[in-house]
């Protein structure tokens, strides 16, 4: 009764915990917890999180955290790094099953498919670390594929342990390829030289075109619409490359075809 009474009553709702999942220990984890069922987002957004520092609901921390699962998901999933020394995300990373967390009731961002007015051949989500929580819900929304028969998934993170999420992309990859859609994922470890997958930094392989190579597509302003997420130095070299090959943030003529959420 309680419970209900503060859920109805804050510009927060309060969600249970259900399950956390270690991808590396104690760095990378995922959080799946309950949704108000009021809660709506489109894929691509994100909310604020908060906790109550010592427990105390008078003391609450926010911090944004991007919705992995799809808008149509009866749950929420968030995907985060344990960031050194990191006020939050160290309350974050002692939670337990079934403990309290604080949800907005409002989504915000502008990393959604309907900035893109203009239809494009491909789609290329291009993100760093935890930066791929967006796509994955981009990628299980049906919308996306409404849009976009052809995208490519593009992830950069250190070291392979950290190339997270695959049985998901490789079970939308096999779903979509049923009705002719073709996603194409392109893993990318700056710290680890493996066979197969790409080292070199994303602006990189974007200027000598190793990522097109890779990619087997075409990233091309006329034909192709871009999303970047992550961290802001990628986010920035990439934008400075990309809007000299003509693509744009800008939507005069609805022409915007390049749209980026920094992380920090
Ligand atoms: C729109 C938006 C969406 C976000 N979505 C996510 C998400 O889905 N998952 C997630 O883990 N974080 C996400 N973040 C970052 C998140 O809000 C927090 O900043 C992060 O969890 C660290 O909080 P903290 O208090 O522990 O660290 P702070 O004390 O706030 O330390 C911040 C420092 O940690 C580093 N840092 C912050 N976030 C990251 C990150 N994601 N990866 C690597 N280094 C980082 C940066 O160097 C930054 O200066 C998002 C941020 C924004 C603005």
């Amino acid at each position: 009764m309680i419970v209900n009474l503060l859920n109805n009553n804050h510009s927060y709702s309060i969600q249970k915990i259900k399950k956390i999942n270690e991808w590396v220990p104690g760095k990378l984890f995922s959080i799946t917890i309950t949704k108000d069922k009021n809660f709506f987002f489109k894929a691509g957004q994100f909310t604020r999180i908060g906790v109550g520092i010592n427990n105390d609901t008078n003391n609450i921390i926010w911090r944004a955290y991007s919705m992995v699962n799809s808008p149509n998901e009866d749950y929420l999933e968030f995907y985060y790094v344990i960031v050194p020394n990191g006020k939050f995300s160290r309350i974050l990373s002692k939670l337990k099953f079934d403990q309290t967390l604080f949800v907005r009731r409002q989504s915000f961002g502008f990393l959604t498919i309907d900035q893109f007015q203009k239809n494009t051949d491909n789609l290329w989500l291009m993100a760093t670390g935890t930066g791929i929580s967006s796509y994955i819900s981009i990628l299980k929304d049906k919308k996306t594929w409404d849009r976009f028969k052809k995208i490519i998934l593009v992830h950069s993170v250190r070291e392979i342990k950290e190339l997270t999420y695959q049985e998901i992309i490789n079970k939308i990859k096999i779903e979509q390829s049923t009705i002719g859609n073709i996603l194409t994922y392109v893993p990318i470890t700056t710290k680890e030289n493996t066979e197969c997958v790409l080292h070199e930094r994303l602006p990189i392989i974007i200027e000598n075109k190793r990522l097109e190579e890779m990619a087997k597509e075409t990233l091309d302003c006329r034909c192709s619409s871009v999303m970047l997420c992550g961290n802001p130095e990628m986010l920035l070299d990439v934008r400075k490359i990309l809007i000299e090959k003509g693509f744009t943030t800008k939507n005069s003529d609805n022409s915007k075809n390049l749209v980026m959420e920094n992380y920090w």
